[in-house]
């Protein structure tokens, strides 16, 4: 998610340069909202920012203000109508809304709506839409109805006149402020300031409201409540890009020093330590340092197809791995291997690669995971499903072992986990690892039960 506001420069052009950043956070859609004073233009499509934007596209997006957002999808389908930004007309403006998260109460706000739409963004959007008829200004529209939202909500929003970058009072999911020259930038990582040049500010606060209009930056606090900060700890562990810096601390170091924290907790007696590309690689790094093995590239990605993990469909998925990973017998014949990955969630790309790894010739394969079982769903922006679909939920780890076909299986624990994040552990959200939610939680996790309902 991205957003700028800059007065003299192509601010679609570079929401385009923002999302190529942002594109491992979601590839099912993208779609840019520009804002002139006068209109609001959105063009949005199915697909990577690079298929989705040529040059005639870019071209009609015109004005001061843009917002921009690659989807991966928590509620509702890959379908283009939920697709961002987000539009409503109310009033005379055009308003357009981009989400990162996923709302803990859509359904209870959905019954509050005539024509709730299709996701849990398409209802915020309708609800802030409903205040501007009303004749509130868009701020004014977005901290009347922000407190009804339960869950992780990280928004850009923009009218003809004004840009809004909003964070849950959680602060589940990240949201960065950055200068460039003149113009204010908002963004998911810092990786997205790098790539048009902008500095890094300071984050958005958990429960803050910026509005950046003509009038320059003001910071408002609309949620009535300062609630324990609950950053995705995930984010360390796999979301975020590995030169994004997240709460003071890269992201790359945090996923090395996990490495080297599992080769204490759960050395092996092997060769070579081989990472799962790319996400596991840091940690696999880590490993190696900690341990003195050699650190040898195993699996060679193909870093043209998307994360398989994140892809909805489960055919999708299988056929997948194949298509990202390739196993390379030179390096992993005759060798006792400890293979690194960041997370194991719903298991068939584990599984798949343990097995290509021994066809390449490896003859033990220790596998050693940089976080701690992940046996609960995600109601916060991760895309988990249901709880059956987790390979760890009511499993122990040797069942889990013997599925994957391993000589030996460990997870980094979890007290670990927190403290290689540096960060105080009650400020991270773990509830994927250990069943604690912050918030009320949904009775059902399926995705398109607002369009099903229509
Ligand atoms: S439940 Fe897990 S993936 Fe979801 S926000 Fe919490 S830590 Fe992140």
């Amino acid at each position: 998610m991205f957003g700028i506001y800059a007065p003299n420069l192509d601010t679609a052009r570079l929401t385009y340069f923002g999302l190529f950043a942002l594109q491992h956070r979601g590839q099912e859609s993208a779609g840019i909202a520009a804002a002139d004073g006068e209109t609001v233009t959105v063009y949005k499509d199915l697909g990577l920012v690079a298929q989705v934007f040529d040059e005639t596209t870019l071209s009609g997006l015109t004005g001061n203000i843009a917002i921009g957002h690659t989807r991966y999808s928590t509620t509702g389908s890959s379908a283009w109508v939920n697709s961002q930004p987000i539009y409503r007309q109310a009033n005379g403006t055009g308003i357009a809304l981009a989400h990162n998260g996923n709302l803990s109460n859509t359904h209870e706000l959905a019954a509050r709506l005539a024509d709730p739409g299709t996701s849990d963004s398409d209802i915020m959007t309708e609800m802030i839409a409903l205040e501007v008829q009303n004749g509130h200004t868009l701020p004014e529209a977005v901290a009347a109805v922000a407190p009804l939202f339960v869950g992780a909500f990280s928004l850009t929003i923009l009218d003809t006149n004004t840009l809004v970058g909003l964070r849950d009072p959680f602060g589940f999911r990240p949201l960065v402020l950055g200068k460039l020259d003149d113009a204010w930038v908002i963004a998911s990582e810092t990786c997205a300031l790098d790539i048009v040049s902008a500095k890094f500010v300071r984050e958005i606060e958990p429960g803050e409201m910026v509005v950046v209009s003509e009038a320059g930056l003001e910071s408002h606090y609309p949620f009535p409540e300062q609630q324990t900060r609950q950053l995705c700890v995930f984010e360390f562990v796999y979301f975020s890009r590995p030169d994004s810096i997240m709460a003071g601390r890269t992201i790359h170091g945090v996923r090395r020093r996990m490495g080297m924290s599992l080769a204490d907790q759960a050395p092996a007696d092997v060769d070579i330590v081989v990472p799962v590309p790319e996400s596991g690689i840091p940690a696999a790094q880590g490993y190696a340092a900690a341990t003195g093995l050699p650190y040898t590239d195993g699996l060679v990605k193909n870093r043209y197809v998307g994360r398989t993990f994140i892809e909805p469909a489960q055919s999708m998925r299988d056929r997948g791995v194949r298509l990202k990973l390739n196993a390379m017998p030179g390096e992993l014949s005759g060798q006792r291997v400890v293979l690194v990955d960041d997370s194991i969630v719903r298991g068939s790309t584990t599984k798949q690669l343990v097995a290509m790894v021994r066809e390449a010739g490896a003859t033990e394969v220790h596998l050693r995971i940089s976080s701690p079982p992940y046996r609960w769903p995600c109601f916060y922006g991760m895309d988990t499903g249901d709880r059956n679909t987790l390979l760890a939920a009511g499993r122990s780890v040797d069942e889990i072992a013997a599925f994957l076909n391993v000589d030996s299986l460990a997870y980094l624990e979890l007290d670990r986990l927190l403290a290689a994040t540096g960060l105080a552990p009650e400020t991270l959200c773990t509830a994927c690892l250990s069943g604690q939610y912050a918030t009320d939680i949904p009775t059902t996790t399926n995705k398109i039960a607002l369009e099903t309902s229509r």
